[in-house]
């Protein structure tokens, strides 16, 4: 049943940039409908973007999802990494920023605002980050980002005008 009471709305991010990462994100998002207490409200397209990161490797399809859950945060971010394993994510080995079937990221719980071991919120790259805004952007502009009080499509909107400016290289550039 779906969950309803003390239920908290969830922004989530997906990425994949090994194997076949349309069906990963798929079945991510298939599996994240099963857990008990989370319900999935929106999904994304996936958008094909450039990897950043150490090395060579391939570039990444990213989407983004908004959940309804009763979940603690700790506990969906339980939920989400025990996917990633079932997806073939292998954290003993992979580095970080690396190659992986499948990242799920927490990027916005509600209202909250946390730093502690394990667990940031919001996530603290996503504002810097159009993989995550302009998927997430499209789906939920309205959402409040509790850190600036901003919405995501302002978040969003700044984004993309930060990164049109041509680099200035000194002045009257
Ligand atoms: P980034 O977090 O910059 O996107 P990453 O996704 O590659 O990098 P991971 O190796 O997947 O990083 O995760 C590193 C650690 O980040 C995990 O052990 C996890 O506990 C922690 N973490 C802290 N806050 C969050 C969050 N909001 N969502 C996901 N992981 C988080
Ligand atoms: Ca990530
Ligand atoms: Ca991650």
């Amino acid at each position: 049943p779906p969950p309803r009471a003390h239920a908290a709305h969830a922004a989530i991010a997906l990425g994949s940039n090994l194997g076949d990462r349309h069906a990963t994100l798929e079945s991510a998002v298939r599996a994240l409908a099963l857990v008990p207490g989370v319900e999935v409200r929106r999904v994304s397209p996936f958008i094909e973007t450039d990897p950043v990161g150490p090395g060579a490797q391939g570039a990444y399809l990213n989407g983004a999802a908004v959940l309804l859950t009763t979940r603690s945060p700790r506990d969906l971010l339980r939920c989400m990494q025990r996917i990633e394993i079932a997806h073939g994510r292998d954290r003993a080995t992979t580095e970080r920023w690396g190659p992986r079937t499948l990242d799920l990221d927490l990027i916005l719980y509600a209202d909250r605002q946390t730093e502690e071991p394990g667990l940031t919120l919001p996530h603290p790259e996503f504002r810097g980050r159009l993989f995550v805004l302009e998927p997430l952007g499209a789906i939920a502009p309205e959402m409040v980002d509790p850190g600036t009080g901003h919405t995501l499509a302002r978040l969003l909107d700044d984004l993309r005008r930060a990164e049109e400016r041509p680099r200035a290289s000194g002045p009257g550039a």
